[in-house]
């Protein structure tokens, strides 16, 4: 997954949740941290990973969004989205079932 498709499917799976963040990045008051919860499939991370992207994306659109192109977004989409070393190592453990 590249950064724009990261963005579209933020966009599309949590849209009321990006337009509070956006809102709440423009008016500057944004909350020092935020817990992300859930059932697994409801998109916090794809919301963390936005959020990640809007604050520190250098070409924010006119619409709030990040651009999803420059190097801030591509490092920030490279490092969430790739596998951790950790992931072969959870599946490796055995179930507790
Ligand atoms: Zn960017």
């Amino acid at each position: 997954m590249d950064a724009k498709e990261l963005i579209a499917q933020a966009n599309a799976q949590q849209p009321q949740l990006i337009a509070q963040f956006k809102q709440a990045v423009a008016s500057e008051q944004l909350a020092h941290a935020f817990l992300f919860t859930g059932p697994r499939g409801r998109g916090q991370d794809l919301v963390a990973d936005w959020l990640a992207m809007r604050l520190m994306c250098r070409n924010v659109t006119a619409d709030g969004q990040p651009d999803g192109m420059c190097d801030q977004c591509q490092r920030i989409c490279l490092l969430y989205t790739s596998p951790s070393p950790r992931d072969g190592l959870l599946s490796r453990m055995p179930s507790s079932a």
